[in-house]
């Protein structure tokens, strides 16, 4: 039996060859199977990116991108970089010319294509991970409340945490959250009633020129599950949040039932990718997929979850492709017989 990490090598071999040369574009794809997963080796003919040896961070070429992604999916990025610094950031910004960029949180609301990600794709869960103690206040109503910085890699769970150790209160309800800092203000991702823009004073972020751009949050317009920015490109590397003194027994009680209350309705020991529909008007996605008996049913090794119908779940070796093809299964049936469009909430990315 081969394990976990000689599973990835092989398919990783599979996929870029000998991996000595890191080139891009004109790709003749060859599909493959390996260990149950499609795969597609990228014959990939000149066209190099000769300023990769600028970055200090780690830069990985023809990178499979599955592990990265909650949902253990998704093909090859092109060259997948972990910045050191702010200046790696400007560095690639400034050579990337028309080649496409992409930023990866923590994977946890994305389906990567088989094919992967042509391009650049930038992480910043190696650094940009960086909670400043909380600057503490009183309001003209006596309450006490903090400023907290915090790096756009920080895990939102963490970060909840933290809040907690200090009895902060306010973000206790995103605790379940499994995403970084910065793909929570993108997806303006909530729980339980709260939603990460509440917390926002700040965003900071680097603007496709190079340039460190610091956004208030009256600058943003924010809406369900997603913010919108004045312009549309940049790399979020930190953000300012605001909470207010609670009590630290009652943030701790809070944060325990709802990760219990997770564990109890959400799929969690099986790779996925969060909610894949936006909840419709008034209703609820999970709600409606179930009441049509759409729970467990399956396309190649993508399933809709039994534990929560929003949820749908690689049960071993599934593609995007069955993904994909499971999502439009599901829209088709719901618009049939309820009239409901639904709208995916998980992003896509790649061919
Ligand atoms: C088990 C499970 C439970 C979940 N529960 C919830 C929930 O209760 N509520 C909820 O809202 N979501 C939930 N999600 C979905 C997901 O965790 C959130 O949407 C989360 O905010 C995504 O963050 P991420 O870092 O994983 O971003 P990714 O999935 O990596 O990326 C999401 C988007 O943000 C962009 N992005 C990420 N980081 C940056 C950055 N620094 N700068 C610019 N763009 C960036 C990406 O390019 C992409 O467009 C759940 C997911 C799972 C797997």
């Amino acid at each position: 039996m081969l394990n976990e990490a000689w599973k990835r090598r092989l398919i990783h071999i599979a996929h870029s060859g000998t991996g000595s040369h890191f080139n891009l574009k004109t790709k003749i794809e060859y599909p493959k199977t390996v260990l149950g997963q499609k795969i597609h080796q990228s014959n990939i003919m000149s066209h190099s990116f000769p300023w990769l040896h600028k970055i200090k961070g780690t830069v990985l070429k023809n990178e499979i991108l599955a592990p990265y992604t909650s949902i253990q999916i998704g093909g090859p990025a092109d060259a997948l970089i972990f910045p050191e610094d702010i200046r790696d950031i400007q560095t690639v910004l400034k050579n990337i010319g028309s080649h496409p960029l992409f930023v990866l949180g923590e994977g946890t609301n994305l389906l990567v294509s088989d094919r992967g990600l042509r391009g650049v794709v930038i992480s910043l869960q190696d650094r940009f991970k960086e909670i400043k103690r909380p600057l503490f206040f009183r309001k003209e109503t006596g309450n006490r409340r903090a400023v907290i910085k915090a790096g756009a890699g920080v895990k939102m769970s963490y970060l909840a945490k933290y809040m907690a150790r200090y009895a902060l209160t306010g973000m206790e309800d995103l605790v379940g959250i499994p995403g970084s800092l910065g793909g929570a203000i993108i997806m303006n991702a909530g729980a339980e009633g709260t939603e990460t823009s509440q917390l926002i004073r700040s965003v900071t972020r680097i603007t496709p020129d190079g340039e460190i751009e610091t956004l208030t949050r009256d600058d943003l317009i924010f809406e369900y599950r997603k913010t919108i920015f004045p312009t549309e490109k940049g790399i979020i590397i930190e953000a300012e949040l605001e909470l207010e003194e609670g009590d630290r027994t009652e943030i701790q009680n809070a944060m325990d039932q709802h990760l219990s209350r997770r564990a109890q309705t959400q799929p969690l020991t099986v790779p996925n990718s969060g909610s894949v529909f936006k909840n419709p008007e008034g209703d609820k996605a999970g709600r409606l997929i179930e009441s049509l008996g759409l729970k467990g049913l399956s396309v190649g090794n993508a399933g809709v979850s039994i534990k929560h119908a929003n949820f749908i779940v690689n049960k071993g070796g599934a593609t995007a492709s069955d993904v994909i093809r499971l999502i439009d299964h599901v829209k088709t049936e719901v618009k049939n017989k309820t009239g409901i469009e639904l709208q995916t909430e998980i992003i896509t990315a790649g061919e």
